[in-house]
């Protein structure tokens, strides 16, 4: 299966034409400052190539979760301000998605200049579950493209929603991959099919339950999954170790028992760490110690203490996996890292991505932002995924709805 990719439609030419362009710029927001302009730099390449060429360009993207109707603090304006002071083109916002306001500007739209409709979930069929809402919503996006639109999408971080602006419209307008989509599905690829050997996958976080699917479909294809996060806790469970007051998720334990059964018999090793940072309480001046494993009921916090991190011994095994790797795939912190105590097993896996010579990829909002955090650059990993659902999803082997439609 292929798409059209972006170069194939510039290629075609695009002066004079409108050009729907779906890109991912939520953003977090502290007020109306924007606190990370990540995916507003990274959907600016798209946007640029296609004014470049003489599009008339119409963004569409979405901010949060407004319930269908237009919400003030859910207004595009600060992510279109930030866009407007990075880019060398004329970008305007209008007031609405489809109505007076986008018409007319886009409209008076020339050759080369860009117009960004406010968040396309304030117009509650874009989430629509009804095919008939969703579609009818495209098409007044299709409409605003005149007789020779065509759709670019351009935001990974959506694809694995059946939204309007990133499903329905595909249906409707010629379509095309952007250049983040395309880089995203290669790289993704990478980690299914044909992936170099030895394949470590680094997995934690905090619910055990939000990865079963991707460790259900990673059982066989990962040489060596590694066991971090809140959910080593379940791993430690299912062994028959006591956890005291770590974050446990009882009903899960058969769960992971089946995995653990079934991997040996795929050729995938679990690792679980043999130390942990066990806390007092749950806050950043916590006191802590490290324990083995399988004794954490033993530390002096007794039955009250909370395991925060993997142990330093631990760690370093980790870190030798990963440097004796081909390929690596990150998902989920290795501890609490928001509290400068308990990161030092996600700066140690972060540091042994970072000098391993495998392929690297690292998924999850809060992975790259853990990574960003801990004072390393983008350009130290292979690849840092703008779609931590979406990747997550397309590592479960799920359908993703928003590439699928754009496959012929
Ligand atoms: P991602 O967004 O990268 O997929 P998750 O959302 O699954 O990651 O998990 C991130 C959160 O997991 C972080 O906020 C971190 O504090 C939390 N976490 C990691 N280890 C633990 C732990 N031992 N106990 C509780 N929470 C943890
Ligand atoms: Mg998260």
């Amino acid at each position: 299966m292929t798409s059209h990719t972006l170069n194939e439609l510039i290629a075609e030419g695009v002066r004079g034409r409108y050009i729907l362009v779906r890109s991912d710029l939520n953003v977090p927001l502290d007020g109306s400052t924007v606190t990370d302009d990540g995916r507003i730099k990274a959907s600016l390449p798209v946007i640029e190539k296609l004014s470049d060429a003489g599009a008339r360009v119409l963004v569409t993207a979405h901010l949060g979760r407004p319930k269908g109707s237009p919400e003030a603090k859910y207004s595009l304006k600060p992510a279109v301000a930030r866009l407007a002071e990075l880019a060398p083109f004329k970008v305007q916002l209008a007031d609405d998605t489809v109505g007076g306001s986008a018409k007319e500007l886009a409209a008076s739209l020339g050759d080369g200049d860009v117009l960004v409709l406010e968040n396309v979930r304030f117009d509650a069929r874009e989430t629509s579950k009804d095919d008939a809402e969703r579609g009818a919503f495209a098409d007044e996006l299709v409409a605003l493209t005149g007789d020779n639109g065509a759709f670019v999408d351009d935001a990974f971080g959506a694809v694995h929603r059946k939204h309007a602006s990133v499903y329905d419209i595909a249906t409707k307008l010629p379509s095309y991959q952007g250049d983040l989509v395309h880089t995203e599905v290669e790289v993704l690829r990478k980690l299914t099919t044909d992936t170099q050997r030895p394949y470590v996958v680094v997995l934690g976080g905090s619910k055990v339950s939000d990865k079963l699917a991707v460790i259900d479909n990673l059982l066989g294809k990962a040489d060596t999954i590694l066991v971090g996060g809140g959910m080593l806790f379940t791993f430690l469970a299912a062994v028959g170790h006591k956890v005291a007051g770590s974050l446990l998720e009882a009903d899960q334990i058969p769960v992971v028992q089946d995995y653990l059964k079934r991997a040996s018999d795929a050729g995938t090793a679990f690792v679980i760490p043999t130390d942990v940072v066990v806390a007092s309480r749950f806050a950043a001046d916590a006191e802590h110690e490290v324990v083995a494993a399988d004794a954490i009921e033993d530390s002096s916090f007794g039955a009250s203490g909370i395991g925060l991190d993997i142990g330093p011994v631990s760690a370093a095994a980790f870190a030798e996996q990963i440097k004796a790797a081909k390929t690596v795939f990150w998902n989920g912190p290795m501890g609490v890292f928001e509290f400068e105590a308990f990161s030092g097993g996600t700066r140690a896996i972060a540091q042994a991505l970072t000098e391993t010579p495998a392929f690297t990829v690292v998924g999850g909002g809060d992975s790259a932002a853990a990574v960003r955090t801990l004072g390393f650059a983008d350009s130290q990993f292979g690849h840092i995924s703008t779609g931590g659902g979406a990747s997550l999803e397309y590592l479960e082997g799920k359908d993703l709805p928003g590439l699928s439609v754009l496959d012929r």
